[in-house]
């Protein structure tokens, strides 16, 4: 197998040398760290990794003529060569199971082995969604009982399961949300949205038709409430608000915030990413929330990163369950568990469907062993353990990085910072590009976006204090490199599989097809 391509190059071999620490190698390689080209780069067309019978004359003749008159231009690959590439592709990346994942806001947690275990049993991996309901009892009653925790731990009314990942969760929420004012003939036209709000938030409301209206942080990183009541009014559908919020903090006036929404007729709309924070301490539907989505692949452990696969349940209040997505799981008197799907009795005023069927099977049998193992008092520790943590990195580093917030309490979710203090000309990249040369992911950068050149860490209950003391000291030394000025940090990172790219022109001119 040809590692290293003509026309293809390792990225920064000059910057191998800059420190002297060794010269550029013939074939890119470094140590045991192999250079791989892309899949169509490697191998030969010739080669295939599997062996197909020969079609026969009748299989062709049923194609009407249109039967291809060139190969396809697949990869070649052996299955020795297709193992190697996927393999060495891997060991270029970071992951958990390697080390401490910073990324804020994302919740980044070790993902249990018993669970794992537990979803590939074959009575849950190979089922089949259109199976006769009495072959997948076992499934619909993981779909139950895993619906009975989370309504139980936010004390909400009801759960819908089918929303594919949070923003997917957003949807869903915000689609109640219509359907209800709808219902009751007051179509409106705005959803208001903190300025500190996700992304997604914004683009959810826009996406189900709402005008999108910011509502500004005040000094101590919580919604402006004076401001938010001032804009309350008949147009407003609702507002999406995240608690705790993305600078990491408590909305302790959220009982206050649900009154002086409802009593302006509109509907609250929590995202619940950060719940992780709170589980077992404090039940969102206690605080007068409508609808939430709970991020599985985060609070409950599941896998995720990469694009998923994610799972983003709903819960909602009891003046929204009727217009939840179909279909759902009920338990008939006899115990057996049923669906309920378009035009059955109990689909109620439901505002149609989120999903081809019920939702994500793995990430539901995954969270449910999560939760289990844990139990409620041990899920009280994970939030318990997170926050401490969190403020562990806050207070070990707030004498070197400007944490805007910090002054106003112990962060409730992640810790916050500022790129204030730094050399002029160095920014929050330098520092997260340096931290991949230290062996750590980069924590969230530039988000939220109310706090200028944000650097936001979450990381997690999982890790010991040996582990949050070696990412402490690694990102410290870095900070007081970008402090002084230290020009060497601009070049990182040096030892990564590739330099700094153009991320920009990435993300804005993608090339999806491969050609010569
Ligand atoms: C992760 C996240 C989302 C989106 O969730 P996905 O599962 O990635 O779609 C929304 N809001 C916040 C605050 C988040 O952290």
């Amino acid at each position: 197998m040809n590692a290293n391509p003509s026309g293809w190059r390792p990225s920064t071999p000059e910057a191998v040398t800059l420190d002297g620490e060794g010269a550029p190698t013939s074939t890119g390689n470094r140590a045991l760290m192999l250079e791989e080209g892309l899949i169509f780069e490697i191998g030969s067309l010739n080669n295939c990794g599997v062996d197909l019978p020969t079609p026969s004359a009748e299989t062709s003749t049923r194609l009407g003529g249109m039967s291809r008159s060139t190969p396809p231009a697949l990869p070649g690959l052996s299955e020795p060569e297709m193992v190697r590439h996927y393999t060495r592709l891997s060991r270029q990346n970071y992951a958990i199971d390697l080390g401490l994942f910073p990324l804020g806001s994302c919740t980044m947690k070790h993902n249990p082995r018993l669970n794992e275990k537990v979803a590939r049993m074959a009575g849950f991996a190979d089922l089949h969604p259109l199976q006769p309901m009495n072959s997948i009892q076992g499934a619909l009653g993981v779909i139950d009982e895993l619906a009975h925790w989370l309504v139980t731990l936010t004390g909400m009314h009801s759960v819908a399961m089918s929303p594919k990942a949070g923003a997917h969760g957003e949807l869903c929420g915000v689609l109640c949300i219509r359907a209800a004012l709808e219902a009751r003939g007051d179509p409106r036209e705005v959803m208001l949205v903190p300025s500190s709000a996700h992304g997604t938030n914004p683009a959810t409301a826009a996406f189900a038709g709402y005008k999108v209206e910011a509502i500004p942080a005040g000094d101590d990183g919580r919604i402006d409430f004076a401001a938010l009541k001032a804009r309350l009014g008949p147009d407003v559908a609702g507002l999406m608000i995240t608690n705790p919020n993305t600078c990491g903090l408590f909305e302790r006036d959220m009982i206050a915030i649900c009154e002086a929404v409802h009593a302006a007729g509109g509907y609250v709309y929590c995202d619940g990413a950060n719940f992780n924070a709170i589980v077992g301490r404090v039940r969102p539907g206690d605080l007068g929330i409508d609808a939430m989505h709970i991020n599985l692949h985060k609070t409950f452990s599941t896998p995720h990163g990469g694009g998923g696969p994610g799972s983003g349940p709903v819960v909602l209040s009891e003046a929204l369950a009727p217009y939840a997505p179909l279909p759902y799981v009920t338990k008939a008197a006899d115990g057996s568990f049923e669906l309920v799907e378009e035009g059955d009795e109990g689909a109620g005023e439901s505002f149609g469907r989120m999903a081809a069927f019920h939702g994500q099977m793995g990430m539901f049998t995954r969270a449910l062993a999560y939760i289990l193992s844990h139990g409620a008092d041990g899920l009280a520790q994970v939030s318990g353990d997170a926050v401490l943590n969190a403020n562990y990195v806050l207070r070990a580093l707030e004498d070197v990085m400007e944490a805007p917030f910090a002054h106003a309490g112990p962060c409730m979710h992640e810790a916050l910072f500022s790129d204030e203090g730094f050399a002029k000309g160095f920014s929050t990249l330098d520092v997260a590009k340096a931290l991949i040369d230290e062996g750590f992911h980069p924590m969230t950068v530039y988000f939220p976006l109310v706090v200028h050149g944000a650097m936001l860490i979450e990381p997690t209950e999982c890790e010991s204090k040996a582990a949050l003391d070696e990412f402490i000291g690694a990102l410290r030394g870095i900070v007081e490199r970008a402090r002084a000025g230290d020009e060497a940090l601009h070049l990182a990172p040096l030892y990564a599989p590739r330099a700094r790219l153009d991320e920009t022109a990435a993300a804005r001119k993608p090339k999806l097809v491969w050609s010569d």
